[in-house]
């Protein structure tokens, strides 16, 4: 059998990262690189940092933009990235509210909508019944009305969050979106109507003319052959023996860590049958995206970086312009599509209405489709519930005690961008640092 001290499951951002920063941990320690192996189940790394380049468009599995709070990491990643063109790009986005722009976010630029539905928001916002949860919201839904009253929920809030989680937004946690939620006081929502500061997370970003795939070449740059093994899957985990079965060999290792969907490892771990674990399991629920990416024969709108749709009778939630980013001169979108996990997709049938929904907005005018790319990212939003995080945190207090460690987006099922992927892997590999 083969052994290794550290066994990676995931050639995604989590996987290269934590590979990376071990190295960086040994060099920094003037310790001997500890024996890692990669293995990921499809035949290309990237996981969701995949591009697609096709007819001389460049498309992400949806757009990828990257808002690195930490220079040093995106300072690391450029190191590695040698004559790759990265665009700063301040971010332009808008909402179609019955048939005009408003800028985003919704609840700080409610100024702009219709004199009636300005009035509404504003009244309904100002009196809002704060007290009406004691301060304690049960749900995101309650958080919605409880701090932005009835009108800028039911206007904008859920409708779209709705169609982007497909689920009942009543059975999420308060905090389900955590930073990425633009948070507004009523001061901020007055203050924006006069001089507009629609900052958030991402008011600007950063993106490679390569695409997302680029930031997964720097990640690959100074790891030797063979540390990862492409079409091998993980398979099951002996928790007992710490030894690992995929789908060519077993694998005894020291410390295993796992960038797979956390109910997915649950299962491989044997953790899924017991009547006491199956709580568990049943905690875990999330959405799938259907996207498209869709290439035109000539130019569209100049201005959009990517449009939020609230509007139920459209099928998408967001639209995005890579040509305005890129500066393309065809039109070059990639369309999102939100679905419950159980729903069966006619991806035929849905980019027909797709078509007919970009042409009925006036992002189509006439254009003809060109190449277009369709991808499902299953598990696409995770839900967070309160029966999620007591899943997680008493999974992984079994998982650790047996050197297993669920990592990233999906392993950690919670709501983050590329570089929390990062800055996660690089506590965790100072952890081991410190414990070897
Ligand atoms: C619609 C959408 C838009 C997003 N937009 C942005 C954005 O603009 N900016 C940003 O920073 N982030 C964005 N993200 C988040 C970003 O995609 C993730 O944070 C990141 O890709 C997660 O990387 P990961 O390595 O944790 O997981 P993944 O990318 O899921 O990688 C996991 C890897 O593990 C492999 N694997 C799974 N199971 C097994 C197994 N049993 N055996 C072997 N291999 C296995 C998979 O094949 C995959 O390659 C977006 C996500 C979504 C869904």
């Amino acid at each position: 059998m083969d052994q290794v001290e550290y066994l990676v499951i995931g050639a995604g951002v989590s996987g290269l990262s934590f590979a990376n920063w071990m190295r960086a941990e040994a060099a920094a320690r003037q310790r001997p690189v500890p024996e890692l192996l990669v293995l990921e189940a499809d035949s290309e790394p990237g996981g969701y940092c995949k591009t697609v380049v096709q007819d001389g468009f460049v498309w992400d599995y949806s757009g990828h933009f990257f808002h690195f709070k930490d220079a040093s990491i995106e300072a690391w990643l450029r190191a590695r990235m040698p004559g790759q063109e990265i665009r700063t790009v301040a971010k332009r986005s808008f909402i179609r509210f019955q048939g005009r722009d408003i800028d985003f976010p919704f609840q700080k630029n409610i100024h702009q909508l219709p004199s009636q539905d300005f009035i509404d928001c504003l009244v309904d916002l100002y009196f809002r019944d704060r007290d009406a949860a004691g301060g304690q919201e049960r749900s995101f839904q309650e958080m919605l009305y409880a701090r932005f009253g009835k009108s800028i929920a039911e206007k904008f809030l859920i409708p779209y969050n709705e169609k982007l989680y497909a689920c009942d937004l009543d059975t999420l946690d308060p905090d389900a979106m955590g930073r990425f939620f633009p948070h507004a006081d009523i001061g901020d929502i007055i203050a924006n109507m006069r001089r507009p500061d629609n900052a958030s997370y991402n008011a600007s970003f950063t993106y490679p003319l390569g695409g997302a795939i680029q930031y997964i070449h720097a990640l690959l740059h100074d790891l030797p052959e063979g540390s990862v093994q492409y079409g091998e899957r993980l398979e099951a985990v002996d928790l007992r023996r710490q030894v690992a079965r995929t789908s060519k060999r077993e694998i005894g290792f020291r410390r295993l860590v796992s960038s797979a969907p956390l109910p997915a490892l649950q299962r491989m771990c044997g953790l899924a049958d017991d009547p006491a674990w199956a709580a568990w399991a049943s905690g875990f629920t999330w959405n799938k995206v259907l996207v498209f990416n869709l290439g035109f024969d000539r130019k569209g709108a100049t201005e959009p970086h990517w449009m939020y749709f609230p509007e139920r009778d459209l099928s998408f939630y967001r639209v995005g312009f890579y040509d305005n980013i890129m500066d393309g001169d065809r039109m070059s979108l990639y369309v999102e599509i939100g679905a419950a996990r159980d729903a069966v997709l006619d991806v035929e049938a849905a980019r027909a209405r797709v078509l007919a929904d970009l042409e009925r907005t006036g992002i189509v005018q006439g254009h003809r489709l060109v190449s277009w790319h369709s991808v499902v990212l299953d598990p696409a939003y995770v839900h967070i519930t309160q029966a999620s995080r007591a899943a997680h945190r008493g999974l992984s207090a079994i998982l650790h005690a047996a050197g297993v460690y669920p990592v990233g987006r999906y392993g950690g099922w919670t709501y983050c961008s590329i570089e929390d992927n990062m800055l996660e892997t690089r506590e965790l590999a100072r952890i081991f640092g410190h414990l070897t």
